[in-house]
């Protein structure tokens, strides 16, 4: 009968997924056991695995010794497919052939209790120290990473995050793991958008993720060939900056470009839409642009009206799926190597794995933005419309 393992590194996937999520679980299983002799405990579901295997133990010892014999008779693939599991003891075998494939398979997950209630939390940081863990891995984005950090303030529970999230809006490391993969699916759509775009003579309005910086759309702005962008950090987008946009468009189609491609991130605040009646919040980004489009392409006199049109889309979680790409296979490796440096060091505590002049280093858990991020998008930006110029 195997013995459930003391001392073990625990590790979850928490918020949006990323591609490259698969990738780290096996980089982290793997080094675990071939570098470090340490095992390691997968939680499924993120914060919601964790406090829902919290309360099915309840403080109660003999139900804690019930869960652990458990995970210990079903380690591997059987703990993984046990419905209700929530930790599962990985092994190799677990982890094999996942590399190249997208979401997780520990599932990830939002948990609303465990971000607002500190008794949820109290729960969630008694039931680690009663597992025996040595750390906990948390990989996600910015409210992942801040909810690692109440476990550590709150319970001293020794924490490492892994930066995943493909808006690559965490401004403390040069990359996420995703943001590459991620790009790469919107030159795909961008392209194929393109195609039809040219055949009809049209304007497509593609609205990606990105809910508070619009990075993402700008780099596979510049990639693609996209000829427009609108980011959140360009600020409140009004009717009047649409109707420049359109009178824009017209005006490179009468100098003769044949269609063009207009990216919008997801989280870009737009007029009205802070009134108590407006309807506009509820809608897509790329619905609303489309109707002021269309307005001004179809008013009275305009010089292509009835013949130039305008289709939205939504490209949604499409963005999220996919294989992950080299880069983010080698990135999820690089950050999984330093967390467990980390963790094997007994001097270093907590703290974050981050992407620094190419260089993978650990930051705090509070870490702030680094200049060089603004500057990046600044340098991007101006690079964008100095290519698309027409
Ligand atoms: P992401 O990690 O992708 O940014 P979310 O912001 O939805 O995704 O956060 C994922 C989960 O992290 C939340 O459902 C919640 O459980 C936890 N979380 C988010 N913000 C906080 C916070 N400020 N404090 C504690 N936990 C948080």
């Amino acid at each position: 009968m195997k013995k459930f393992p003391d001392n073990a590194v625990a590790i979850l996937f928490s918020g949006g997924d990323s591609p490259g999520m698969n990738s780290l679980l096996r980089a982290v299983s793997r080094l675990g056991l071939n570098r470090h002799g340490v095992e390691v405990l997968g939680i499924r579901e993120g914060y919601r695995g964790l406090l829902r295997a919290a309360r099915q133990c309840n403080g109660d010892e003999k139900a804690l010794h019930c869960m652990k014999q458990e995970i210990a008779d079903r380690r591997g693939l059987q703990g993984l497919h046990s419905p209700g599991q929530d930790i599962v003891w990985l092994d190799h075998a677990v982890c094999s052939g996942i590399a190249g494939m997208g979401g997780t398979i520990l599932c990830s997950a939002r948990c609303d209790e465990f971000k607002k209630s500190e008794k949820a939390r109290a729960e969630v940081i008694a039931f680690l120290k009663a597992l025996g863990i040595r750390a906990l891995i948390v990989c996600g984005g910015d409210g992942s990473l801040r909810g690692a950090e109440c476990l550590e303030r709150e319970g001293g529970i020794r924490v490492i995050g892994i930066p995943c999230t493909i808006d690559n809006d965490l401004l403390f490391t040069d990359m996420s793991i995703g943001v590459h993969t991620a790009v790469g699916t919107l030159v795909w759509a961008v392209d194929h958008i393109k195609d039809t775009a040219r055949a009809h003579r049209r304007v497509m309005i593609l609205e990606t993720m990105g809910a508070k910086r619009g990075e993402l759309a700008l780099r596979a702005a510049l990639a693609s060939g996209a000829e427009m962008i609108i980011t959140p950090e360009q600020g409140l987008l009004t009717i009047e900056r649409m109707t420049k946009m359109a009178r824009d468009i017209e005006e490179g189609m009468i100098g003769g470009r044949s269609h063009c491609i207009v990216l919008v991130a997801e989280g870009v605040e737009i007029e009205g839409d802070a009134s108590a009646d407006s309807h506009i919040k509820k809608r897509n980004r790329a619905y609303v642009i489309n109707d002021i489009f269309n307005a001004h392409f179809q008013r009275e006199g305009g010089p292509f009206r009835e013949v130039l049109e305008v289709r939205p889309s939504v490209l949604g979680h499409l963005q999220r799926g996919g294989h992950p790409t080299a880069s983010d296979c080698i990135l999820a490796a690089r950050f999984a190597e330093l967390a467990w440096h980390s963790i094997m060091d007994r001097n270093e505590g907590s703290g974050i794995t981050a992407l620094r002049n190419n260089k993978p280093e650990l930051v705090g858990l509070t870490a702030g933005p680094m200049p060089e991020r603004a500057e990046l998008v600044e340098s991007f930006t101006r690079l964008h419309e100095a290519l698309s110029s027409w």
